[in-house]
């Protein structure tokens, strides 16, 4: 049997970011790489010293995306404007280089759009490239699926060695996993969305999101069914849910798991493509 993905690097990458988000690292460095995660749900801007090491990373959640196209234009120059101008007070440095990356599916239309908001934030564009391919420098699959379930949607990629070669995205992801709370519990989107973020309530969450999991499972099956999977990996913020993978395992019927925190891979290998 091929040796399955261990996430030592991937792992390691994550918690370093996590450290920084709250205590960035203001030695100085010759050149700053910066990666911009523009999400449906999430704005995640990670930065890199000249050795590729996380030494800050702040995050916001805006409705400045959806299903990975820009509706929002100034609203996300804004903010990611506000998130770089935040990381170079905390690093006391001006940060100039930017990647960006395009969610599966996304037009070229689109692509300008990423690229508009970037650079109208006041970066200089060194990178932009699709999310799968982005999330595999920090996993550095061979061969198997990366599904990416994000806040609208849900990216399968297949991988053989070591390159994306097909990738499908669907309108299934973390906002219809907020609607079902909303719905059964009686709380407001936000309340709800917020209340599945927190781990603590993921044990009581689990048995009532399995429906809405089970059909990411379904919409995995149906894109993996063509090639020889072996292992899928999850990233993503929905595959922060406790519990999750065992669900799309059982489903699926591959062996399924996830690195530390799925939220900030994509941010991460954004950065490291810079
Ligand atoms: P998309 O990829 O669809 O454009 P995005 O990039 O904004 O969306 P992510 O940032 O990967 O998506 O994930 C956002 C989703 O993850 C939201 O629905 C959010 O509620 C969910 N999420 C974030 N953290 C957690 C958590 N700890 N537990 C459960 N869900 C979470």
């Amino acid at each position: 049997m091929e040796n399955k993905l261990n996430f030592e690097y991937c792992d390691n990458l994550i918690e370093e970011f996590e450290r920084v988000i709250k205590n960035p690292i203001k030695e100085k460095s010759s050149v700053y790489y910066t990666g911009v995660d523009l999400g449906t749900a999430c704005v995640v801007l990670a930065v890199l010293d000249e050795n590729y090491k996380p030494v800050a990373g702040a995050y916001r959640y805006a409705d400045v995306v959806k299903d990975g196209m820009v509706v929002d234009y100034i609203g996300a120059i804004r903010i990611v404007r506000e998130l770089k101008k935040e990381l170079e007070e905390k690093l006391d440095t001006e940060l100039l280089y930017a990647a960006g990356a395009i969610p599966p599916g996304t037009d070229s239309l689109d692509s300008g759009a990423i690229k508009n908001v970037i650079q109208g934030a006041g970066f200089e564009l060194t990178c932009l490239l699709d999310e799968p391919t982005a999330a595999n420098e920090v996993l550095k699959m061979k061969n198997g699926a990366v599904v990416d379930i994000g806040g609208g949607t849900t990216g399968t990629s297949i991988l053989k060695d070591g390159k994306v070669i097909h990738v499908i995205d669907d309108a299934t992801g973390g906002t219809h996993f907020s609607l079902v709370i909303s719905g059964a519990y009686g709380m407001e989107f936000k309340e709800a969305d917020k209340f599945k973020r927190d781990y603590k309530n993921h044990r009581e969450l689990l048995p009532v999101l399995t429906p809405v999991i089970e059909k990411v499972g379904s919409i995995i099956n149906n894109h993996i069914d063509k090639y020889e999977v072996n292992e899928i990996v999850l990233v993503g913020g929905t595959a922060c849910l406790t519990g999750l993978e065992k669900v799309i395992e059982k489903k699926v019927k591959i062996y399924t798991h996830k690195p530390k925190n799925p939220l900030f891979v994509t941010p991460l290998g954004i950065a490291l493509s810079c």
